[in-house]
């Protein structure tokens, strides 16, 4: 039995948790769902975007669910806190292209594994004087964690190589310490091929060579935007799943957020929210399980009959996630 906490958030959040929830309830396994509220919603309500309440019941279970929020102007954003209350260092993304699903590539298969806690997320902006300052952290001790994550998944996924991105040529101390963290956490994998880009010739190669990669491993602003890049790559948002995932806590939600401009249609792509479930079984340990989920979504996409209209088709959220079960 596992207790999962499942925060569907605003708009289209609410509808992609709902398709999560009846999926999990078709699985060979037991769940206990708890529901807890975060955003928009949630503060017009309760003044607060993420009450205590939520981040209790979130670090009591094993692993959480979140649809996506709505940003609220001056209050701060309910899923970096989160991330933050929870210690979830990595964040895992993957970019996949699917059969049926328009991709710029037909065999882009790479894994990006983003640090979470640090560099130019850190939030630590100030003044002096006419000049504003960003500081830009980075630890050795978050740098090697987050190299360890990359190898540990490169393994778990069955991959052989994992690309260390970078700044070091001009961010030499930062980025010199996530570099040389790199390499030396990499001595523990000998079976595992490793190599290093800079950050903007890594963003070109994400476009013109997409299979050189496997795993890529980033700091938090250049994993970011690397993500993104990739999801671009392969059929956009409504396909993009993520896992944040620390030393006691995983935390996993699709990468998109809450679509006011399709909020309430029921008309969202459920897939990044039944990937983003996928990804949450492997982190249960459930592995054959994950790899069948995956298996539905690809099959539903590639047979291409029953798709919601961000992939061309004209089937509601609902219908999309039937046809998955209908795979299983
Ligand atoms: P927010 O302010 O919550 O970040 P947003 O609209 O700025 O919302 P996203 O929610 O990520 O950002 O959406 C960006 C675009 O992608 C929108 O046009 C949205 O309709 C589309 N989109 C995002 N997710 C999906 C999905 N699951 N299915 C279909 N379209 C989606």
């Amino acid at each position: 039995m596992y207790n999962l906490t499942i925060i569907p958030g605003d708009g289209i959040g609410v509808e992609v948790t709902e398709a999560g929830e009846y999926l999990l309830d078709k699985l060979d396994l037991n769940f206990s769902l708890t529901h807890a509220r975060a955003g928009y919603d949630c503060y017009n309500d309760t003044g607060k975007t993420l009450p205590e309440e939520t981040i209790k019941k979130a670090k009591k279970s094993d692993a959480i669910l979140f649809g996506a929020s709505t940003s609220t102007p001056g209050q701060p954003s309910p899923i970096i806190r989160l991330r933050k209350e929870l210690n979830t260092y990595g964040n895992i993304r993957p970019i996949k292209s699917y059969k049926g699903v328009k991709s710029l590539y037909d065999n882009i298969d790479i894994i990006i594994v983003r640090e979470n806690t640090e560099g130019l997320y850190s939030q630590n902006e100030y003044m002096r004087g006419d000049e504003i300052i960003a500081e830009r952290v980075i630890t050795r001790k978050a740098s090697e964690k987050i190299s360890e994550m990359a190898f540990e998944t490169c393994k778990l996924f069955k991959k052989n190589k994992v690309t260390c991105v970078h700044k070091n040529n001009v961010l030499k101390l930062t980025d010199g310490v996530f570099k040389e963290s790199f390499y030396k956490i990499g001595e523990k994998y000998p079976n595992i091929e490793k190599n290093d880009y800079y950050v903007d010739a890594a963003a070109m190669y994400m476009i013109t060579q997409p299979q050189e990669y496997e795993v890529i491993v980033a700091t938090n602003l250049f994993g970011d935007i690397l993500s993104d890049e990739g999801a671009g790559l392969v059929g956009g948002l409504g396909l993009a799943p993520s896992g944040n995932i620390g030393a006691e806590h995983g935390l996993f939600e699709p990468v998109h957020g809450s679509a006011p401009d399709i909020a309430g249609k029921n008309i969202a792509n459920p897939c990044a929210m039944i990937l983003s479930i996928s990804l949450m079984l492997n982190y249960l340990k459930e592995y054959k399980i994950a790899e069948n989920v995956d298996k539905a979504v690809q099959k539903v996409l590639e047979k291409g009959k029953v798709k919601t209209p961000d992939l061309g088709g004209n089937a509601s959220t609902m219908e999309m996630t039937k046809e998955i079960i209908k795979e299983l």
